[in-house]
């Protein structure tokens, strides 16, 4: 795509400025020929509803690129051409105003709204005249349950055709996710364990020190399940449980995963966590310290309303079940105001047959990880080592996989310029996603499962054991 147009509605939001211009730019700093021919004559169209003079808008867009190293002939010019316009696109008759800004042939339409206006925004589409060639990205969540996903899904369709419909979500452009392709499929040694005969237990977790950070607008409505498990970690549970690929054509690739996460249901097979029988636990943080940051609980933050039980610590025990990995547990796992926080994906193998008698010294039962941030692989071996002839220990192997200059949200943007879905999630995946979780909401919403409480700094509630 040369002369589109990125039109981002939200432009004064919090993503638009921490991630998606950081992800342009990261483009223009890292990426390869191709990126820079989709970026030439490229854009920058902001809007929202506050009023942003044109100049304070191009200032964001070069604090964004500078923040990524992006500068040059081809930064200057997109930050020289950015343009803001004010707007409510809500309203169908602010329209006119958006589609007279954009410039080039191509519209790009980047929907960085909050989730409830997302589909109010897709009704009012329906009926303005846009560019024949118009892309639309859309931001998770997407749909609050199966349902909304599929009346939104329907929505975007009668706007343009499933092909110009990029539903983001940028775990999968994450080269923790990307490398573990490449893994797989590219090596010899991996793929052969990879499955139940060889792995006992799956974990995708992804914790963070962050608390809310002023934004229970939108999270103290969602929870970590919906914010992270039912979309970013689902995703990635897609491409550890793929079968190959024929190829990684958008096609080959999204129907493997699709398949894989169709395959999806909740753990029914007994106790995965100590404690309790159900396949899901929650928690809320406390107060507390998260390194040198002092943390109110949850529900002081402003704008919490207590009464809506949200949890910030979320995880859940589901099955794939394919002949490669029926009766292994995934078990997802997310939580805010976590101490010491891990990121990865953590296969643990099944011990061994048989050990030679004799030896002395304690193994270990073997581990394959993939960390997140940065991308990394580690394998916790059991190893020959101490004094004896024939001792044992644990040892870790521990290296990083290689990184890319173009962020997640670089990613993203290369697909929706190029309109290449290949890291977009399918509308049927969208809504596999939510029928995957939705036992584990209704039993919260019953309050069958207890609401727990770990303090702010802390690995999680008292009794859930760290695998
Ligand atoms: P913010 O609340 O920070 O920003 C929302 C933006 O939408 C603002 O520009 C706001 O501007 C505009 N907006 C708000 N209400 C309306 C409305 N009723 N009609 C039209 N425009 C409105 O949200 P985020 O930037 O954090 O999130 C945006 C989207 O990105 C969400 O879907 C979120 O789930 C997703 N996302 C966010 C991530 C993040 O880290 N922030 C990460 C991954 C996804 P104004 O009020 O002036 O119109």
């Amino acid at each position: 795509m040369t002369n589109a147009t990125l039109l981002i509605l939200g432009a004064t939001g919090d993503l638009t400025k921490r991630l998606l211009l950081p992800g342009v730019g990261s483009l223009i700093a890292g990426g390869e020929q191709p990126d820079l021919d989709l970026l030439k004559g490229l854009t920058l169209l902001g809007s929202a509803r506050s009023e942003t003079a044109a100049d304070d808008w191009r200032g964001v867009v070069r604090t964004a690129f500078e923040g990524v190293d992006a500068s040059g002939d081809l930064a200057e010019s997109i930050i020289g051409k950015a343009a803001y316009v004010k707007a409510d696109p809500t309203e169908p008759d602010d329209w006119k105003a958006l589609l007279d800004a954009a410039d080039g042939d191509e519209l790009v339409v980047y929907f960085a709204l909050p989730p409830a206006v997302i589909s109010k925004v897709a009704d009012v589409l329906k009926d303005v005249d846009l560019p024949e060639r118009t892309v639309l990205a859309v931001e998770k969540p997407f749909g609050s349950d199966a349902e909304s996903a599929a009346r939104l899904n329907e929505v975007l369709r009668a706007v343009v055709p499933e092909e110009r419909i990029h539903r983001v979500d940028h775990f999968l452009g994450h080269r923790a996710t990307l490398g573990m392709l490449a893994l797989r499929f590219d090596n010899r040694l991996f793929d052969p364990v990879w499955n139940a005969d060889d792995v006992e237990r799956v974990e995708i977790v992804y914790d963070e020190q962050l608390g809310l950070e002023g934004r229970a607008g939108y999270y103290d409505t969602a929870g970590a399940l919906k914010d992270m498990l039912q979309s970013h970690l689902l995703q990635v549970l897609s491409v550890v449980a793929t079968e190959a690929p024929a190829t990684v054509d958008p096609v080959d690739l999204r129907d493997a995963t699709a398949a894989a996460l169709r395959a999806t249901r909740v753990w029914e097979h007994g106790p995965v966590f100590p404690n309790t029988d159900a396949p899901s636990r929650r928690a809320r943080y406390t107060e507390g310290d998260v390194g040198d940051r002092h943390l109110p609980s949850y529900v002081d933050e402003e704008g919490v309303d207590a009464s809506r039980n949200t949890e910030t610590l979320a995880e859940i025990a589901l099955e794939v079940r394919t002949a490669r990995w029926a009766g292994v547990p995934f078990v997802l796992r997310s939580g805010k105001a976590i101490g010491s926080p891990r990121d990865e994906i953590r296969l643990t193998v099944r011990p061994v047959r048989h050990r030679p008698g004799g030896q002395s010294g304690e193994g270990e039962q073997e581990q394959i990880v993939i960390g997140f941030k940065p991308p990394r692989l580690g394998l916790r071996l059991t190893a020959g080592g101490g004094s004896m002839p024939f001792g044992l220990e644990p040892e870790n192997v521990d290296g990083e996989l290689p990184r890319s200059a173009v962020t997640e949200y670089g990613e993203v943007i290369r697909g929706v310029l190029g309109n290449d879905p290949t890291l977009s999630v399918r509308g049927d995946v969208a809504e596999q996603c939510w029928r995957i979780v939705q036992p584990i909401l209704d039993a919260w919403a019953k309050d069958e499962v207890p609401l727990d409480e770990y303090a702010a700094g802390s690995a999680g509630p008292e009794g859930w054991q760290r695998h």
